[in-house]
């Protein structure tokens, strides 16, 4: 039987968070992101695909579809989209299936591959065999609602979770469902079932991070307006107030 680890802070998630629907872009590459676009649309987002990384801007969250990882990474490594993809996730929320979650991984083996190193796992690419040993597979999840089913295709195993990563559903063992703070990652296509519960429960963490960004911090609070730390507007202040003096005493 299928075992569970525990998982601390699931089930104490997230605040409510304003109605207004999220916006979730699906990184539209290669692979099934048309699936991932309409399972996001149903589950109460708005979804929108992307291609550039001028696409990023405004987005609350991403999905990374399932694919071909090398396919993706070959793309993403022209004009620095991979830089800046990395930089946008590492606080924007991103949902990783499958070859997305390969992408998201710090460590890809078998073959190695370059990734943007985010989510601190270990994954074996194609490590159930070829598309003819593809399955479906009703498993427990750590997710409110009973079984879920779960589709694998050519599917990665994760071999490795760092301390940080909550694991929410396994196969054999390994880990097939997780988290990492505003990162998760699942190595089945639940864009393919019509159960909902994954996205819900990425959509509710995308809603928590978007209310946590509009309350302003203390920190933030003691800045005045566009990003300007207090201490350099109060400098430019006085050195208008020179030059005005300056200019007063010329007269
Ligand atoms: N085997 C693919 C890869 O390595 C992933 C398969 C999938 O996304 N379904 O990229």
């Amino acid at each position: 039987m299928t075992t569970i680890a525990a998982t601390a802070n699931l089930h104490a998630p997230f605040e409510v968070a304003s109605s207004e629907k999220p916006t979730v872009g699906v990184l539209a590459v290669q692979g099934n992101f048309e699936a991932h676009a309409r399972a996001f649309q149903k589950a109460g987002a708005r979804a929108v695909l992307v291609r550039k990384a001028a696409e990023l801007d405004g987005l609350d969250g991403l999905a990374m579809p399932g694919g071909e990882s090398t396919t993706m990474l070959r793309f993403l490594e022209r004009d620095g989209f991979i830089e800046v993809l990395r930089e946008f996730l590492s606080v924007t929320p991103c949902f990783a299936t499958c070859a997305g979650c390969i992408l998201l991984a710090r460590e890809v083996l078998s073959p190695a591959q370059a990734s943007l190193g985010l989510l601190d796992i270990a994954v074996e690419r194609n490590a159930y065999g070829r598309q003819i040993d593809s399955t479906i597979l009703t498993q427990r999840t750590e997710l409110p609602g009973g079984p879920l089913e779960m589709v694998f295709i050519r599917a990665p195993r994760i071999t490795r979770t760092g301390t940080g990563v909550e694991v929410l559903a396994r196969r054999d063992g390994s880990p097939t469902l997780v988290r990492q703070g505003h990162l998760v990652a699942a190595t089945f296509h639940p864009e393919m079932t019509a159960d909902l519960r994954v996205q819900g429960f990425f959509l509710d963490l995308v809603r928590a991070h978007r209310s946590a960004k509009k309350r302003p911090s203390r920190k933030d609070a003691t800045r005045a307006g566009r990003g300007i730390p207090l201490h350099s507007k109060l400098e430019s202040t006085r050195a208008l107030a020179r030059i005005a003096r300056r200019l007063v005493a010329a007269d």
